[in-house]
């Protein structure tokens, strides 16, 4: 079950992606660090973990059909918002884009009929559902915030309680 060449340079480029997301997302952390925002801060600061995590997942199975790993320089990630609500709707954006790659990445998987990839590349689709939703509620709740401080003192209180995940 050799990789195609068409696949292996695919999922080369989505170890890249998730790499990008675990950047994006440091980025995000070290902004709300910045407000004071530590809740907030940390909330980012697992989700790169997570990401992490994804790209090293993509990392071991091209390894395990025996294709090499080759890794791509990082675009370097925003660092600046204008508010919060930005940096909430940069993060569900990031979401969407990365929605879009592992999409790709399944339709081409279709039309090599590479079946072990497509099965792999499951569980990638259903934890963009998740990562989307997530990021999409914290963006609804960001905006109701509004001016008030109150309010997000209390989302940053609820975003720092995030528990570690896989
Ligand atoms: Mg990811």
């Amino acid at each position: 079950m050799e990789l195609s060449s068409k696949i292996h340079q695919a999922l080369n480029r989505q170890i890249t992606s998730e790499l990008e997301a675990w950047y994006t997302y440091l980025s995000l952390s070290a902004f709300f660090e910045s407000k004071t925002l530590l809740g907030c801060a940390s909330w980012m600061r697992k989700q790169a973990e997570e990401e992490l995590k994804h790209a090293m997942k993509i990392f071991d199975y091209v390894n395990q059909r025996g294709g090499a790993v080759k890794l791509e320089a990082l675009p370097a990630p925003k660092s600046e918002f204008t508010s919060v609500v930005a940096a909430f709707e940069a993060a569900l954006a990031h979401e969407q884009k990365n929605s879009k790659r592992i999409e790709e990445l399944v339709e081409l998987a279709q039309k090599e009929s590479d079946k072990a990839t497509l099965s792999f590349l499951k569980w990638f689709l259903d934890e963009q559902v998740e990562e989307e939703d997530s990021a999409r509620k914290n963006l609804e709740l960001a905006k109701m915030c509004g001016d008030s401080s109150a309010a997000l003192l209390q989302l940053d209180f609820l975003l720092g309680k995030r528990k570690d995940s896989d």
